[in-house]
């Protein structure tokens, strides 16, 4: 289990940004909590290219990642960071492509870190990515193996959209580990054709698996509830797949036989179908009403995101990705030494049937 970063977030021990800004894309998108956070602090940072700036970052903060790099180093093990939480790496805005080279370079110069690129962008991936990393400019492929692709699904929709390039992008460049961070989850989603790795698709086209699964529900003022099964149905594929699952939160709301908390009373609950039907109700929730309605399977409190938690039936879902720090002593070590099946190189077949075993990482 890796120690939390300073913003709180499970998944990471350390969190860098490159710069501040964005402009919105999906409905996940909606209550975007770096917004609000930037906008708090002076910024007005998000919106369209032409109309916005983005906040940059002098040396001090560009040479953060490098004291990360030393200490990990020191304590002999391997640390993630989260890049970016207050922009997407991947954003086409004509005043980034500099500062995304200077990212290059530093993840370059940091090889006992490995750098969660985490983006609801794929499609910007292969013109973004260096050139001197592309397997097919060079014998052997050169993209770090400490370079790690996420993007983010709220929904089948985006999920539908958005995995299948970043799987395209992840097999052509051959990166070590490509992940999905559903968060925040605002409605069922299924993944499971494109889970495992496989031969080829109906085309002929060999399929790039998911390597790690993140879930998690919304929070700030306006969030919206999760309901339980879209995460229990993420978390069973990704058992019976033997594929990492790491549960981050319920954000503010909880399904109430899900809650073990003292608290009694709340002014906002509703009941929620499996569909994403929420049926906020009028009077305070006095903690004795009684089960949902016909049609709802959830009774929903908002308790907050500190009370929800992050369990779910009765644990802490806190998977990760197979280690893979042995070989990566130096940059050399960190850069691939095959130009693609990446996973195959991390979960040699017996260490998988071995995770497998354990339910996990
Ligand atoms: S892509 Fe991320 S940072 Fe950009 S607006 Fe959407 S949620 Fe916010």
């Amino acid at each position: 289990m890796g120690k939390q970063d300073e913003h709180g977030i499970s998944w990471t021990h350390y969190t860098f940004n490159p710069w501040w800004g964005c402009l919105k894309v999906s409905p996940g998108c909606a209550n975007c909590y770096a917004e609000t956070f930037a906008k708090r602090t002076g910024w007005d940072i998000w919106g369209p290219p032409a109309t916005t700036r983005r906040r940059t970052f002098g040396d001090a903060h560009w040479a953060e990642p490098l004291k990360w790099n030393a200490e990990a180093a020191k304590a002999g093990e391997r640390r993630r960071v989260f890049c970016a939480s207050m922009a997407d790496v991947f954003e086409d805005h004509p005043s980034l492509p500099p500062i995304r080279e200077r990212l290059w370079a530093l993840i370059e110069q940091t090889p006992a870190l490995d750098w969660l690129l985490l983006t609801k962008r794929p499609q910007n991936i292969g013109q973004m990515l260096p050139r001197r990393w592309a397997a097919w400019e060079v014998p052997y492929g050169r993209v770090p193996r400490n370079v790690w692709l996420g993007t983010s699904a709220e929904d089948q929709e985006q999920f539908d959209s958005r995995w299948p390039v970043l799987a395209f992008e992840g097999r052509e460049w051959g990166v070590s580990v490509l992940f999905l961070s559903a968060e925040p989850l605002l409605g069922p989603l299924d993944m499971s054709v494109w889970i495992d790795e496989s031969d080829e698709d109906e085309n002929h086209v060999y399929v790039r698996g998911i390597d790690w699964v993140i879930v998690g529900g919304e929070s700030g003022p306006k969030a919206r509830p999760m309901h339980p099964e879209w995460v229990r149905r993420i978390r069973d594929l990704c058992a019976e797949h033997g594929v990492p699952f790491h549960f981050k939160q319920w954000g503010e709301w909880i399904a109430k036989p899900l809650f073990h908390g003292q608290r009694s009373q709340t002014a906002f609950w509703g009941c929620m179908d499996v569909d994403g039907i929420f049926n906020p109700q009028t009077t305070t929730w006095n903690g004795r009403q009684g089960h949902p309605p016909d049609g709802y399977e959830y009774t929903m409190l908002r308790v907050g995101k500190r009370l929800a938690g992050r369990e779910l039936d009765g644990r802490v879902w806190d998977e990760f990705p197979g280690d893979h720090s042995a070989a990566l002593a130096g940059l050399e070590g960190v850069m691939r030494t095959a130009p693609a099946s990446a996973s195959d190189d991390l979960y040699p077949s017996a260490e998988r049937t071995d995770r497998d075993a354990k339910g996990g990482v």
